[in-house]
């Protein structure tokens, strides 16, 4: 579903699977974030679809982290339709170190594809618009965070959701990392919709305030 201008979101809401949100990012370069699951890709195309948007124009995947619920149908969209995937640099390396190990856990194949392209913090032109990418450790190593002031948007991965944030105790986490991160987005200027890796969405400048007071609480 459109939910700002150029800006298309795709939570997951079954209580029966995990798979993470997703997001598209619309314009004259096409960005999908965070894919998720192979096996529910059929399930994330027929939203896309009857959006009006297409899986072909995609031209860059971008991993917020290596976690296979994010991250696992990448390949679909560099096989199937030509996309470059793409994370940052620190979390392509974890990703090839322990963050492979993630895979097997699930019981799923190690992904055929590959990173095509990684990416440091900083801005990220994108046809019409440029993002920034922050790189938010804590719940991996090489988390990104992705700021578009001009739609005062913040996607947050799983460093940060609605009243919660993520995960510290799986391999490449830390909790001194995750609280430092948080607070580097807490100072972002312009954010009046964040769109998490699962969960609900937050819209609206009081809410976003009122969720940095909240999770900030967890880390005193
Ligand atoms: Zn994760």
């Amino acid at each position: 579903m459109q939910v700002a201008p150029s800006v298309y979101f795709y939570p997951f809401t079954s209580t029966g699977e995990n798979n993470c949100n997703t997001i598209i990012l619309d314009g004259p370069e096409k960005v999908l974030i965070d894919p998720g699951h192979k096996h529910l890709w059929p399930h994330l195309v027929r939203q896309i679809e009857a959006d009006g948007l297409s899986p072909t124009d995609i031209s860059v995947v971008l991993h917020t982290h290596c976690h296979p619920d994010h991250m696992e149908a990448g390949e679909i969209l560099e096989f199937d339709y030509g996309a470059t995937q793409a994370m940052s640099a620190a979390e392509a390396r974890f990703l090839q170190g322990p963050g492979q190990e993630f895979f097997p856990w699930m019981g799923l194949d190690f992904p055929r594809g590959s990173i095509g392209r990684t990416l440091e913090e900083g801005p990220l032109p994108l046809g019409d618009k440029t993002v920034y990418l922050y790189l938010c450790p804590g719940h991996t190593p090489g988390s990104l965070c992705l700021h578009w002031p001009e739609a005062k948007l913040l996607v947050t991965g799983d460093v940060l959701f609605a009243h919660s944030v993520g995960r510290t105790d799986f391999p490449g986490g830390s909790t001194p990392s995750l609280a430092a991160s948080i607070e580097r987005l807490a100072g972002l200027p312009e954010v009046e919709l964040i769109l998490p890796g699962h969960g609900p969405s937050l819209s609206g400048a009081a809410r976003v305030a009122e969720n940095f007071r909240a999770v900030r609480t967890f880390f005193n």
